[in-house]
Formats: C-alpha cells, sequence, structure tokens
C-alpha cells in the first residue's frame, strides 16, 4: 500500500478543562513556559491534498486561527465526550469558503451524540448561518478521506468505546485505559504511537503516565507522544526529563512528519 507523505500537528495536548484550568494558581497554571499551554486534545493530519483534523474541541476555532488553516477536507471523530465535540458548530467557516458541507466521520455512538448536541444542524428547516454537515458512519472498517487511508482501532474509555486511528506508521489514541490484545495487533509496527497520559495518580478512564509508558514498551512502537494532559501531571520541562529516551510529552505545536 502506497501512503501519502503526512504531516501531523498537535492543535491541543490537554484534557477536557484544559491547561491552566480555569480559577487555578497550581505551578502547572500559573507556569511561562509554552508547553504549559494546552488547548483540549485534537490533530491535524495532512498530505499534499488532504487536509483532516481529529476531534472538534471547545478550542476548534482559535485552533484553526492558530495554525493558520484555510481550508478542511474533514473532521474524523474519536467519541461523544463534549471535550472532543463541541466546537464543531466553526467548521461553518469553512462550509462559507468552500461552498460545500463538512464531511464527519463519526461511529454510531458519536453520531448519536452530534445529531442531538447539533441538532438544528440536522433539521429540514435550516436557517443561515448553520453548519452544512455530512455524516459518514464508521464501523472498524478502514476507509479513505482524500488521498489518507485511516484504519480505526478500538480502544476503551472505562465502558465507552473510543476509535483510536492509525495513519500508516502513526497511530493516535485517546481517551483511552485499555486496549484489547485483538485490536494491539493493528497498532503494532507503527513508528510513532500517542497515548493519553492524564497525570499519575489512578484514574477511572484515562491510562496514567506509568500505564501510558508501559504500553508503548509493550506494544514495542519506538516512539511515544503523550496528549490529553492535566495540570496535576505536573510542569511539562520536569515530567519530560523523568521520560524513558524513546517517550515524550506532546505539546500544542508540535509537528511530526512521516515520509
Ligand atoms: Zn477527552
Ligand atoms: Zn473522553
Amino acid at each position: 500500500m502506497t501512503y501519502p507523505p503526512l504531516k501531523i500537528t498537535f492543535l491541543g495536548s490537554g484534557t477536557s478543562g484544559g491547561v491552566p484550568m480555569i480559577g487555578c494558581e497550581c505551578e502547572v497554571c500559573s507556569s511561562i513556559d509554552k508547553k504549559d499551554k494546552r488547548l483540549r486534545s485534537s490533530i491535524l493530519v495532512q498530505s499534499a491534498r488532504t487536509t483532516l483534523v481529529v476531534d472538534t474541541g471547545p478550542d476548534f476555532r482559535y485552533q484553526m486561527l492558530r495554525q493558520k488553516v484555510k481550508h478542511l477536507d474533514a473532521v474524523v471523530f474519536t467519541h461523544p465526550h463534549k471535550d472532543h465535540l463541541a466546537g464543531l458548530d466553526d467548521v461553518k467557516a469553512f462550509n462559507y469558503h468552500a461552498k460545500k458541507p463538512m464531511n464527519l466521520y463519526a461511529d454510531s455512538l458519536t453520531e448519536e451524540a452530534l445529531r442531538r448536541d447539533f441538532y438544528y444542524a440536522f433539521t429540514d428547516t435550516k436557517y443561515p448561518g448553520i453548519p452544512e454537515l455530512t455524516l459518514n458512519t464508521i464501523t472498524l472498517e478502514p476507509f479513505v478521506v482524500g488521498d489518507i487511508p485511516i484504519v480505526p482501532v478500538l480502544v476503551w474509555h472505562l465502558k465507552m468505546p473510543v476509535m483510536g486511528y492509525r495513519f500508516g506508521q502513526f497511530t493516535y489514541i485517546t481517551d483511552a485505559n485499555h486496549i484489547d490484545e485483538s485490536e494491539k495487533v493493528k497498532i503494532r509496527g507503527s513508528k510513532v504511537i500517542v497515548l493519553n497520559a492524564l497525570r499519575k495518580q489512578k484514574h477511572i478512564s484515562h491510562f496514567t503516565l506509568e500505564e501510558a509508558i508501559n504500553m508503548v514498551q509493550e506494544l514495542k512502537v519506538p516512539i511515544g507522544f503523550f496528549t490529553h494532559i492535566s495540570h496535576q501531571l505536573g510542569l511539562h520541562s520536569e515530567i519530560e526529563s523523568e521520560l524513558p529516551e524513546n517517550i515524550h510529552l506532546a505539546y500544542d505545536g508540535l509537528e511530526l512528519k512521516f515520509d
């Protein structure tokens, strides 16, 4: 299979409340290090021909402005939690420029939430200024957006199924605390994996830092990056220095390239 060269950009690397968190004065939320400023988790995936975003959280509009994204072909969703959907209304700017609906890719659980949360975009009587959306329901079958082939990887967020995605050499997983053995097969052979690592203390539905490190090693993926980070994890620079050589914390604006 020929795979197009890809550029991945981290648009956000923070947990649901973002970093800093509103009203918090801890050392991470007060840090002046740019790498301690984390918008809600999302990545931009670009080939020469195709641009897609994984999730549209509450910071989607600002992420598009900050990254100067002028064209977007599709949104691919991981799961229906608000910190991954809330910004969808702002795709209307891309509707306006491209004069066509935005293609959304979501599993049936996420589709249900999209139809509920953005009901006004799915009614017959449309008023001006609402987003135009085309929903494509995905399963665990591989699919293609433009010239970018995508393999869904099912992971678990406590009891909620979440879609991870493999883009050739790169696998992106957010909001998981368990991966079935049968799905690990799909990840093995990746060059880089992204996993969520919320904090050091145990959490009911997210990998801890230690669990995420162990998962990278178990999957034998040579390079790991962590995302969906809470202010409770600690300062970027301090945690980064504690990590194994092949593992890093992601940060907003980080770019990875795959030939
Ligand atoms: Zn989340
Ligand atoms: Zn979630």
